[in-house]
């Protein structure tokens, strides 16, 4: 035992002398703070994709990238690569008109985001929560089952039956996002869809907020929500919607829809999407050997670099008193932006002939759905089989206890030996978690193909707050974490082999955000292993805060269900209700406590 002991050691002082050369000239120009305090400052608003904010932003990246020496990608003259999206829609004038009466008020009536813009008449019928599980479910549920509804108009509830017991609701939680249901009345022929928060739902009566919505055209069905009042007119002829609202909330799945006879309506729906023009910004040093480079000639490197603005796209975690100030944004991600910056220049400035190129990428559109990295993964500027690895960065400044969090191991066998080994120098206490699904670039780089990593060190209470600011930054960590994966990314472009990739299934546990419609406040820590939910920090004045709970706990169990990581925790939350109070069991500084949480209602 000593002996092997003794022997490893000799091979670690054998590569921490090599590394410690390596990072002794990767000191150079390897200073991370003021680009953290320049892209922080309130001068760039918080850099939301497609913002005046953003682009100096974008400005300040390639100046940069043209002082390290790094050169426009192939077949382009600068390094700015544009891309639409869409910045945000709005109800542009939906109407509905029952039997002469028109409803044209955004509280009576208002178009889904993902609504196709449209006027169609035809005749109603109520399809209950129109809700349909996938016979692969092997559960039996299907709102549709008796129903005709080609060419009508169709009628469902938000949400799905209210009474039903744990492990239906569970079930049905996971298809009764709004997309979902309007997919499968789509699929069954109807002409539109109309949704309406029954009178024993939370936010009862309410029609849907238009929530930020990326898509660049409709659904391919019109979709709009309707008042409480709407739907009273609409069912005036027949049964109160509260009493046919009760009988479906038993979940019985044989309690069928119903036509409203004699009810024919004309909806018309109307969406405006604004498109905007963000930019991503990229550039490279070619490789520097005397021989052609090996297979698999590039090596990327990226971080985003936009953020929330004043946090109005819906993402903010702001306190109402913090609400539309600047989100700075300097862990998220200003910091894995200099991290970019600066490992391409410890890059640029060595001596040391590079053997691939190295491809330097900065994304915008990040927080509204990975925007710009799956612009530059669907039309990629150099071809994507002949990447040799992504290596992203993404809230890298917060370091504490020395915890540096590895993400997407999963793609590449490789990884585990090369990150040891770049580990020697540097003696993080490594977290590497496989899965490439993360909340971050790197999940399209996966989707793409290449073999990827990513940098994380961990979540904290500023997180998505305006109070995410740059004195906060561990700046001496942040250069370790530099100089790090400087060390693994010339490891990388400079090996005769690439990585070879490993595709990752999707875990299937994991809950569908979609389905969850209470809030509870908390804000988990992703990056620390720990049986339970480790809480990162609580939203100021929510229902966790209110409770008690704060950074540092570790919720073991909520409303009777134990909790051993995340997608327990998210799957738990499919099942509270807003405004009932649960018990819920945590651990702080080890000791077992309780305490009743009441979850909100999400909008
Ligand atoms: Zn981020
Ligand atoms: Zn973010």
């Amino acid at each position: 035992m000593r002996q092997k002991t003794t022997l490893s050691l000799v091979g670690a002082l054998a590569l921490l002398v090599s590394a410690t050369a390596s990072l002794a000239q990767t000191a150079v120009g390897a200073d991370t703070r003021p680009h953290v305090e320049f892209l922080a400052s309130d001068k760039l608003e918080g850099r939301e994709a497609g913002s005046p904010g953003e682009r100096l932003a974008a400005d300040y990246l390639a100046a940069q990238l043209t002082r390290i020496g790094a050169r426009p990608l192939p077949g382009r003259t600068d390094m700015f690569l544009p891309f639409e999206f869409t910045a945000g829609s709005r109800n542009g004038g939906s109407r509905l008109t029952i039997a002469g009466r028109t409803f044209a008020a955004r509280i009576e009536v208002q178009a889904l985001s993902f609504s196709d813009d449209a006027e169609v008449t035809g005749p109603v019928v109520f399809a209950g929560y129109g809700l349909v599980v996938p016979e692969s479910q092997n559960f039996g549920y299907d709102s549709y089952a008796t129903l005709d509804v080609k060419d009508k108009i169709v009628v469902v509830l938000r949400y799905f039956p209210e009474d039903a017991d744990e492990k239906t609701r569970a079930i049905l939680a996971r298809y009764s996002d709004l997309r979902y249901k309007a997919m499968a009345a789509r699929q069954r022929g109807a002409r539109a869809l109309l949704v309406v928060t029954g009178p024993r739902s939370p936010n009862a009566g309410q029609v849907v907020p238009m929530t930020f919505d990326t898509a660049l055209a409709g659904s391919g069905i019109p979709a709009a929500s309707i008042s409480g009042a709407v739907a009273d007119a609409l069912f005036a002829a027949g049964k109160p919607l509260r009493e046919t609202q009760q009988e479906l909330d038993s979940g019985n799945p044989h309690v069928a829809g119903f036509e409203l006879p004699g009810v024919t309506i004309t909806l018309r729906t109307s969406v405006i999407r604004e498109r905007h023009t963000a930019r991503n910004v990229a550039a490279y040093l070619p490789a520097t050997a005397p021989v052609p480079p090996p297979a698999k000639p590039w090596v990327v490197v990226g971080a985003h670099y936009d953020h929330l603005g004043r946090g109005d796209r819906g993402n903010s975690l702001a306190s109402k008193e913090e609400a539309g100030g600047i989100h700075h944004g300097a862990d998220d991600n200003a910091s894995g932006t200099a991290a970019v910056v600066a490992i391409a220049e410890t890059l640029a400035q060595s001596p040391q002939p590079r053997r691939r190129h190295l491809l330097i990428s900065f994304w915008s559109a990040e927080e509204i759905g990975l925007v710009g990295s799956n612009a530059f993964t669907t039309k990629p500027l150099v071809p994507i089989d002949q990447i040799a690895a992504y290596f992203n960065f993404d809230m890298v400044g917060r370091m504490q206890n020395n915890r540096l969090v590895v993400q997407a191991t999963g793609t590449s066998p490789a990884w585990a030996r090369l990150l040891e080994r770049a580990n020697v120098a540097a003696g993080f206490d490594l977290v590497t978690q496989t899965d490439p699904y993360q909340p971050t670039d790197v999940t399209n780089f996966h989707q793409a193909g290449v073999a990827s990593l990513a940098f994380f060190t961990g979540s904290h209470a500023d997180y998505h707050k305006p109070s995410d600011t740059a004195e906060k930054i561990n700046y001496e960590d942040l250069d370790r974490v530099v100089a790090m994966a400087t060390t693994l990314v010339r490891a990388v472009a400079d090996g005769d082999e690439p990585p070879p990739f490993t595709k990752v299934d999707q875990p299937t546990t994991r809950g569908s955000i979609a389905g969850v419609r209470v809030t509870t406040g908390t804000i988990p820590d992703y990056a620390t292993e720990v049986k339970g939910l480790l809480l990162a920090g609580v939203v100021g004045g929510g229902p966790a805060d209110q409770a008690g709970l704060m950074k540092g706990d570790v919720i073991i169990e909520i409303a009777g269900k134990t909790i051993a990581n995340i997608y327990d925790y998210t799957y738990a939350l499919e099942l509270l209700r807003a405004n009932q109070p649960v018990k819920v069991v945590y651990l702080r500084n080890g000791e077992r406590r309780d305490t009743a949480l009441t979850p909100a209602a999400r909008r």
